[in-house]
């Protein structure tokens, strides 16, 4: 069986005793240990911090860019065993892998660019120049510098690659070294994707570091440069944002969290509307590519009243003859979700949004499984629940049940219907469907202030749109709220997390001086 090793102090080390054991989803067979017992973790913090960190600072952007980029030439070479590793360990067929595999090349490019563009400047100076007393002479102008720390990522299971290159492509962009944790029980292909980077001599000592098991002492290991970049569950997000440790350092925390992302049709989308089709393919998409395993993925239906049978009735008609089961056969539409335990959690969180209306597809209705052994695959058919009343419900506005699984409700009002959306309590994306330009734009008005992005779906803009869960680099990514109030990617707005903004007052031959050796931050 394969050992995952850990990328710590420039070496490939190992921790004490067996370890945790990833499995095939599939087969339940296991595929690889880790462990992470035993590993001088704040050594390497340490050894990470002073060498890795002088790499990148003495790096222009420029430099940082063709870094990245050769990080995304090295990686495109390997996909087809990272989509191999991607189908034993979490169960996704190709067209799921490619989301999480070559999602991770895509970013590394962006970045690699973006820092092409950038140049031979090493730290960068925002835009604009401020006069501060009455005097012309002497201004005030905002420097960026990379912060003199770890930038340490930890990422949920769901995206081990993409995921953790995100966060590196950014922090590395900055000047920060960075330290990857993914979720271990899926944390095959970060360690492959690192290992080919590692054996290609193309990281930099100490610019990139991995830990693939443990890391529950992260947190109390920080220094007031690192930054702390989670993604996961809001249970482990509130652990970490309030520890004690992290609080007294300073240490800079993200968080990206759980999210009810809602699709909701305006009144304007009649029964025969070409973008109702694109609602149900979208729903479709959503639910079923890794098995609704995205924090991005569509939990909430919200449409008027009169088309809820219509939107239930086509949702079920597409979702019904799809094939769950061995993600190898290539009859089959949707593999298993990550293991036995989230299987569970599925099943029983459907259970309850049940309780609040009642269940069309999936659950207790089960389909035939497709080449696997029901007892050991964590398999979960698609799961269609229709709620009676939405404005009285509970479960459906606060409960997320990460697989494939949406619950559908009615509404009276375009009022009700965007109430039933900020019901969410703050949510990486909502799909807003309307023909109608200007209805988009007050749906967008009111659901802003608790949604980190909005996209716009209609049968005009469905080719271009990427789709409602996929995140863009171009775009930010995160949410207010229990989304985890964090953000990510957004072009160079990325870079703020990993450097300090420092005021200048000087006068205005010093800061054109600075201007003529910076990057502009726009
Ligand atoms: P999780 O249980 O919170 O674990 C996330 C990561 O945190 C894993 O790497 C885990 O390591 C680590 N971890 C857990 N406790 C820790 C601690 N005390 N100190 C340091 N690290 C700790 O979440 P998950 O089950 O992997 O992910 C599913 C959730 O993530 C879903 O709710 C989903 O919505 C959310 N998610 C959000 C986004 C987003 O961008 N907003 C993206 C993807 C997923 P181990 O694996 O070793 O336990």
């Amino acid at each position: 069986m394969m050992r995952l090793g850990h990328l710590l102090g420039g070496r490939w080390v190992d921790g004490e005793g067996e370890g945790t054991v990833l499995r095939d989803p599939t087969t339940g067979s296991p595929i690889a240990t880790s462990s992470a017992d035993g590993v001088a973790l704040a050594d390497a913090m340490a050894w990470a911090r002073r060498v890795g960190g002088s790499q990148l600072r003495s790096m222009t952007f420029a430099q940082r860019g063709e870094l990245l980029l050769s990080f995304a030439d090295k990686l495109k070479e390997g996909r087809q065993a990272y989509y191999d590793a991607v189908l034993t360990n979490m169960g996704a067929n190709k067209r799921d892998a490619v989301f999480d595999v070559d999602g991770a090349i895509a970013v590394l490019r962006y970045y690699g660019g973006l820092g092409r563009d950038l140049g031979d400047a090493r730290f960068l100076l925002e835009s604009e120049v401020a006069q501060m007393t009455r005097s012309v002479d002497f201004r005030v102008g905002h420097l960026l510098t990379s912060r003199h720390g770890l930038a340490i990522g930890i990422n949920a299971f769901n995206f081990p690659a993409w995921g953790m290159f995100e966060k590196v492509a950014t922090a590395t962009l900055a000047g920060m070294p960075s330290l990857a944790k993914p979720a271990t029980q899926t944390a095959l292909v970060a360690y492959l994707m690192v290992r080919d980077l590692h054996e290609a001599h193309l990281i930099p000592e100490g610019v990139l570091s991995l830990l693939t098991a443990g890391g529950r002492e992260l947190a109390d290991l920080v220094e007031e440069e690192d930054t702390l970049a989670f993604t996961g569950s809001a249970d482990t997000a509130a652990q970490l944002r309030s520890n004690r440790h992290l609080i007294a350092r300073g240490a800079r925390f993200n968080a990206e969290a759980d999210s009810l992302n809602a699709i909701i049709a305006l009144p304007d989308v009649d029964a025969n509307s070409p973008s109702l089709a694109c609602l149900i393919d979208a729903i479709v998409t959503e639910m079923t590519i890794k098995a609704g395993q995205k924090c991005t993925a569509i939990r909430r239906v919200i449409v008027p009243e009169r088309l809820l049978d219509q939107v239930s009735e086509a949702l079920a008609a597409r979702l019904s003859p799809l094939k769950v089961g061995d993600p190898r056969n290539p009859q089959v539409d949707m593999g298993p979700l990550v293991s036995r335990a989230q299987q569970e959690s599925v099943i029983a969180g459907a259970a309850l949004l049940a309780q609040e209306g009642k269940s069309l597809l999936g659950g207790a209705n089960a389909v035939e499984f497709v080449d696997v052994d029901p007892k050991v695959a964590a398999v979960v058919a698609p799961t269609l629940i229709e709620i009676g009343d939405p404005s009285s419900a509970r479960l459906v506005h606060e409960l997320e049940v990460f697989g494939p699984c949406v619950a559908v409700m009615g509404y009276r009002e375009v009022a009700d219907g965007i109430e039933l959306a900020r019901r969410g309590r703050g949510s990486l994306v909502a799909t807003v469907v309307s023909d109608d330009s200007s209805a988009f734009v007050e749906a967008a008005l009111a659901l802003g202030s608790l949604h980190g992005r909005l996209a716009q779906l209609n049968s005009r803009t469905v080719g271009e749109n990427p789709g409602h869960g996929v995140v863009m680099p171009q775009a930010v990514h995160g949410g207010p709220g229990r989304a985890g109030g964090g953000e990510e990617l957004g072009g160079l707005r990325a870079l703020r997390f990993y450097l300090q903004r420092t005021a200048i007052q000087a006068d205005v031959s010093a800061l054109s001086s600075l201007r003529a050796v910076a990057g502009e931050m726009r």
